[in-house]
């Protein structure tokens, strides 16, 4: 089963507002698929109410518009996908590739991740045990193209690897629900934040598992702060400033490789998007962090052209 469109998305957990460094993902996103002539999608990844904040999902919406990110499609809210997610579940304990967890964070590093209670092999739980829903991996030497790295290579560890698909408080998990939309959606192509690089051969799986194609790969660097962290909500990344969009956009281009002129922050968001789509070069995309970091504005110096 291959995919015939280029269907990309870009898919923030609403955990607090955009940051630069989510604005660099959304615009990789956005630029592949109009490089490819495909759809452009935004899904919220809305999983865990815990950790997100009431407020965060529409300030990210906001924030997208202002920078003239507009979905093709309805935008799709995984809050309200649970019963596709419990079809998933269903499909995969029934077919073996899913199996209950009682273990406690605590027990598995006792056993060196190990299940103390064979999880994989228990004929079943009693109801109101309280467990997880595991992935059941295979042993796998896994390999890939990323279309930005170049070939990967990652080795999958039966049970000692397997993710959750759902907690035991009752949220599914990311990487359930991931497969499941992209999948659900006919996304033909990821593109997403190099931090996520090591889940990529066991979501593979999970792919497969569910009789999905799995989509092609792309992962970006990510985007550092002075200290060298990932910016992220818990390293306390200023929420992006929406009353500038054409900056913030160029400044984006620029950690993406891009050499987009100085005065282009000058110039409407649909001209700094126009500009963007014109001269798009994949190549172009730093391969690591630290490279990335080397091209800031500040040390930039292009003529324009
Ligand atoms: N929701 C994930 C995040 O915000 C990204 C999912 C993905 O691109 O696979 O980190």
């Amino acid at each position: 089963m291959e995919h015939t469109r280029y269907r990309g998305r870009f898919a923030p957990s609403p955990t607090g507002p955009l940051h630069f460094g989510s604005l660099v993902t959304a615009v990789a996103t956005w630029l592949e698929a109009r490089a490819a002539d495909g759809d452009w999608l935004v899904r919220i990844e809305d999983l865990d109410p815990l950790r997100e904040p009431p407020e965060a999902t529409n300030q990210i919406l906001h924030s997208l518009d202002a920078h003239g990110l507009h979905s093709d499609e309805p935008i799709r809210f995984q809050s309200r996908r649970h019963p596709a997610y419990q079809e998933a579940i269903d499909h995969l304990l029934k077919n073996g590739k899913a199996y209950r967890c009682s273990c406690s964070r605590k027990q598995l590093q006792a056993h060196g991740g190990r299940h103390p209670a064979q999880c994989r092999t228990r004929a079943s739980l009693p109801d109101e045990a309280s467990h997880a829903i595991r992935f059941a991996l295979s042993d796998d030497n896994s390999h890939w193209q990323d279309l930005l790295l170049g070939p990967q290579h990652q080795t999958v560890r039966a049970e000692l690897d397997d993710p959750v698909l759902q907690r035991k408080e009752g949220f599914y998990a990311y990487q359930l629900a991931v497969a499941v939309d992209d999948f659900d959606q006919g996304i033909s192509h990821v593109v997403r934040g190099s931090d996520l690089l090591d889940m990529t051969a066991q979501q593979q799986q999970i792919f497969q598992a569910l009789g999905a194609p799995a989509p092609q790969w792309l992962h970006i660097p990510v985007i550092l702060n002075d200290q060298g962290q990932k910016l992220s909500k818990q390293n306390h990344a200023p929420a992006l400033d929406d009353t500038k969009p054409a900056t913030n956009l160029v400044h984006a281009l620029v950690a993406l490789g891009q050499q987009p002129p100085a005065k282009l922050a000058q110039a409407s968001v649909s001209d700094v998007l126009a500009w963007a789509r014109a001269h798009w070069q994949r190549a172009a995309i730093p391969l690591t962090s630290r490279q990335a970091r080397g091209i800031t504005p500040s040390t930039q110096s292009h003529s324009d052209h």
